[in-house]
């Protein structure tokens, strides 16, 4: 396999932009119509759901570790999907038929073979980790809301017992569906650490014309039914628990795994000293200060230090997260944990690693979306 001529080819392929995925999909449904079913009826997220895959695919290609890790994940989470072994099949033939429609007279019986090889490859580790995956755990978790507490105009904290019992570690997502958009999946973080028979806790953050964000603030009450993904995600402390202080920095709901790492460490004999930065807009995206701050009262350990960065009128620390935290202290002996926008997780870990704090110690989840 030319992994440098499957690079040439995708970079070209992906110059038409959004026509690929359209491609792509359209080919799959005219081809396997009985796979539509499984897909949103609103497919411009799912489109680019399938961009960012390949993207990520095609630059590890040569890590073969790191990809191999993505792609069992990858696997794992197609199972909510009811995704089996038979539709990689389908997916493939489309893919191949889209990548030859994109690459025009450049493709090449030896281009054909070797997105095939590799294609194979790719089915293969997602379907074994698919099936490993089969044996341990459900595909999804019924969810059943047991309390709905909207905390500011745009922030709800939902309560959500899983059924069955679902292992995890705080730090983690699942992909949540609701039952008014069905096939639409978006990741939330729980905000509690794992305790058998516990609902788990969510901050769902309400985004203007967001599907699933609006569903779950504004459609559902106690006894709503959910569906629930299996749990993803690395900002997990390791174990045992290192010695080393931590810094945990919280943009908006980007608080959720973040609260459950605090969470954690409350059951630990002797956690190590957290601070606990906490920023948002304006106090009123603070939505979850008073749990925070009584928690920083029964907890010596924990130092919990609001901001805002739009309110020049607020008591405590104003200004950019970066800025607050590079000016509250020196961290470079820290492991840092970092959750939100993805604007302030990248200008944060860059102000972090640029007062030397080493690239291993900062750890990070990127919701994927910047404030406005
Ligand atoms: C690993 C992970 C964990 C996450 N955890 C949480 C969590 O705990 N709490 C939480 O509230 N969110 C969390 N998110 C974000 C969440 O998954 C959704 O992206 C968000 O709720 C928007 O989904 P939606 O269906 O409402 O909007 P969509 O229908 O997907 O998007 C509607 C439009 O809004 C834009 N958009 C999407 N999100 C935002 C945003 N936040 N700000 C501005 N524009 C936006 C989109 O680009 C699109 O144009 C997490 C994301 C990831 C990847």
């Amino acid at each position: 396999m030319d992994v440098a001529r499957l690079r040439k080819n995708f970079a070209q392929v992906a110059e038409h932009g959004d026509e690929v995925p359209l491609f792509f999909y359209s080919d799959l449904f005219i081809k396997h119509p009985e796979v539509r079913d499984m897909f949103p009826i609103a497919m411009e997220t799912q489109r680019g759901h399938l961009v960012d895959a390949l993207v990520k695919i095609v630059s590890n290609v040569d890590s073969t570790a790191d990809l191999t890790v993505f792609l069992q994940g990858l696997g794992r989470d197609h199972r909510k999907f009811g995704a089996v072994a038979e539709h990689y099949e389908a997916v493939g033939a489309s893919l191949l038929a889209t990548l030859q429609y994109f690459s025009g007279p450049d493709w090449t019986p030896d281009l054909q073979s070797d997105w095939a090889a590799a294609y194979e490859v790719i089915g293969s580790v997602m379907v074994a980790a698919a099936r490993e995956d089969e044996a341990k755990r459900p595909a999804w978790w019924k969810g059943t809301v047991v309390s709905h507490e909207r905390r500011s105009f745009d922030v709800s904290v939902l309560h959500i017992q899983p059924e069955p019992a679902m292992d995890y570690l705080a730090g983690q997502s699942v992909a949540i569906e609701s039952s008014s958009r069905p096939r639409l999946w978006r990741y939330y973080s729980m905000a509690s650490a794992p305790r058998r028979d516990a609902p788990l806790e969510f901050h769902v953050r309400l985004i203007d014309g967001g599907a699933v964000s609006m569903a779950l603030t504004s459609n559902t009450v106690a006894g709503s039914e959910v569906r629930l993904g299996p749990p993803i995600g690395v900002l997990t402390l390791p174990q045992p628990v290192p010695e080393r202080d931590l810094l945990l920095i919280a943009g908006s709901t980007g608080l959720a795994p973040l609260k459950a790492i605090v969470d954690q460490l409350t059951e630990l004999p002797q956690p190590p000293s957290v601070h606990l930065f906490f920023g948002a807009r304006k106090a009123e995206g603070l939505y979850d200060l008073d749990s925070l701050e009584k928690m920083a009262a029964e907890y010596s350990w924990l130092t919990v230090i609001p901001a805002v960065s739009a309110d020049p009128r607020f008591a405590g620390e104003t200004g950019s997260l970066p800025d607050v935290v590079s000016r509250n202290g020196d961290w470079s002996r820290h492991e840092a944990y970092i959750a939100g926008p993805t604007q302030m997780v990248e200008d944060t870990s860059a102000r972090l690693a640029a007062a030397g704090m080493a690239k291993d110690q900062i750890h990070i989840e990127d919701f994927g979306w910047s404030e406005p």
